[in-house]
């Protein structure tokens, strides 16, 4: 296991890769859904609470999982990424080999930069087309680099923030994954602060207490959204 941010997901600073060409792949239209943007540190809890409102009903597009999706075997990224790396960033599968990016990224922006040139642009693309194809009354889209991303910041009606005590993101990651502590705080050092990323929110879900005292905190927040959400289809109409 690496103590190295992985390159290749949107948990991965920096955040923000040059324009794409021909107009910005992640726009949505006027009158598309309301969108709230969940975010939080590593280990924070994010795919915990998206959980929660997937439960609901609600439409979770998760940058993370999409980003997997195109670096997988035949995703849609590998082409580029093969094109513009070569044979040794590719597992035998076809597949992005995570570790080999990793080596290649680390300490070199440059490719750092060419690689998110690559992925930004598809990921944002595949977000929006979910995101419109939602039939839910708002979408949660889960951004880990959020606040560090003007990009999405921009794009989302509401940020929602997951936040718990530093000491707690160290623990869950260190029994989720292997990882030291030194590791994890790392991980975390290369991410926004947790102050940075409180000042850009909206809403905040507290997640330092039992799992079970996420269910009413987001029960209280869909019901929210769902009120902003009918306001902006009714401002939007
Ligand atoms: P990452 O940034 O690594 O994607 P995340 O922010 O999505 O993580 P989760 O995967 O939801 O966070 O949670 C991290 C770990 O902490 C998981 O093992 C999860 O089961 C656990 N966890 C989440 N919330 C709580 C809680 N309130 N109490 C105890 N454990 C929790």
């Amino acid at each position: 296991m690496s103590d190295r941010p992985d390159p290749s997901d949107s948990t991965s600073p920096p955040a923000d890769a040059p324009p794409a060409p021909g107009g910005n792949p992640t726009a949505l239209p006027p009158g598309g859904p309301f969108l709230v943007g969940l975010t939080g540190g590593i280990g924070s809890g994010k795919t915990t609470v998206a959980n929660h409102f997937q439960a609901l009903g609600v439409t979770v597009v998760d940058t993370d999982a999409i980003a997997h999706e195109l670096t997988g075997p035949g995703g849609g990224a590998m082409p580029a990424i093969r094109e513009a790396f070569g044979e040794g960033v590719v597992a035998p599968d076809g597949r992005l080999d995570r570790a080999a990016m990793r080596e290649r990224v680390f300490g070199t922006p440059a490719e750092r930069r060419r690689l998110e040139a690559i992925l930004h642009p598809m990921i944002g693309r595949v977000t929006t087309e979910r995101a419109l194809a939602a039939e839910s009354p708002y979408v949660i889209l889960a951004i880990p680099l959020l606040v560090e991303s003007g990009r999405w910041k921009e794009r989302v009606h509401r940020v929602l923030v997951i936040d718990c005590a530093e000491q707690t993101q160290v623990e869950r990651v260190m029994s989720r994954s292997g990882l030291t502590a030194g590791q994890v705080r790392d991980i975390m050092a290369a991410q926004v602060s947790r102050e940075r990323r409180l000042a850009a929110a909206d809403d905040v879900i507290d997640n330092d207490g039992a799992p079970d005292a996420l269910v009413p905190a987001v029960q209280a927040l869909h019901a929210r959204y769902l009120e902003l959400a009918a306001a902006h289809a009714a401002a939007s109409s």
